[in-house]
């Protein structure tokens, strides 16, 4: 019961690493409010979380809108009282994301506005949220990708995941004294629909699986665990870091045959 009586708002909660992320933080006693612009897969997880007979409720959001962001956050603190951990982690990755001659300027906007622009505005408007409940625990998840160029290209991906890190940095900084600690959490690659739907050929998976010393891809509930850890007091010494989750990717010059 690591979250006891913590309130815990997730972004992309719908599916992957949000949803497996959502099912753990409630079962170690968080009250979990689920954001996502998939309703009926939020409303899902919402449903798992209470057939097991845990605390959860859904806000439709859309974290690249300021609105949303700002009405996700009330909702938390109307329907829980409080909000002690944010968990900005809704994503996408477009299909038409490439190299910087291919890549369209719808591309690069789109990524920009959810990816990174969603994570600052969800952290303007739950920054003022956990302040009032006395401080509290912010996890944005970037990627490996922010510290690793590919010659299997997403520029926008990229940059964004980029943003996100040097974001929560500052923000680590600037709170550090205000009892908010703000860490990134950056994934390897994983068997999400995120990826899994790129990587659609045993050639494509084996050209990223090469470059990973475990050789596999990362689970959403490895990830859930990693944010667990930054979600809760274990981590308590731990602010502004590029937490890595990769496999030992970011480890690797040549790696086990
Ligand atoms: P996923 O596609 O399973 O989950 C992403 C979630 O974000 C979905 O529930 C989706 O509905 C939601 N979402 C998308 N746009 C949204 C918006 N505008 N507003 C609100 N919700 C929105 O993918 P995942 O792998 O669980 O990804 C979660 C995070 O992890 C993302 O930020 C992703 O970039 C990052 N990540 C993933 C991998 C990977 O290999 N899958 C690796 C590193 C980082």
């Amino acid at each position: 019961m690591r979250l006891k009586d913590k309130v815990a708002l997730i972004t992309g909660g719908s599916s992957g690493i949000g949803k497996a992320s959502a099912m753990l933080f409630a079962k170690e006693g968080a009250k979990v409010v689920v954001a996502d612009v998939n309703e009926a897969g939020a409303t899902e997880t919402v449903r798992e979380i209470k057939a097991a007979g845990f605390e959860a409720a859904f806000v439709k959001a859309d974290v690249s809108k300021a609105a949303d962001c700002e009405n996700m956050v009330k909702f938390a603190e109307a329907t829980y009282g409080k909000l002690n951990i944010l968990f900005n982690n809704a994503g996408i990755m477009d299909s038409n994301d490439d190299n910087a001659e291919s890549t369209s300027e719808e591309t690069w906007d789109l990524t920009m506005n959810i990816n990174a622009k969603g994570v600052f505005l969800g952290c303007k408007y739950g920054i003022p949220a956990l302040k009032r409940a006395g401080g509290g625990s912010i996890i944005n998840t970037a990627s490996f990708v922010a510290i690793l160029g590919a010659a299997t290209p997403q520029v926008a991906y990229t940059a964004s995941k980029g943003a996100v890190l040097s974001l929560t940095r500052e923000l680590a900084v600037i709170h550090a004294r205000e009892n908010i600690r703000v860490n990134a959490l950056c994934p390897g690659p994983l068997k999400t629909e995120l990826l899994m739907k790129f990587l659609n050929t045993e050639e494509k998976k084996q050209r990223r699986l090469v470059h990973i010393p475990m050789g596999r891809f990362g689970e959403s509930e490895e990830m859930a665990k990693s944010a667990l850890f930054l979600a809760c007091d274990d981590s308590s010494y731990v602010t502004g870091t590029e937490f890595l989750v990769d496999g030992g990717i970011t480890a690797a010059y040549v790696t086990p045959q």
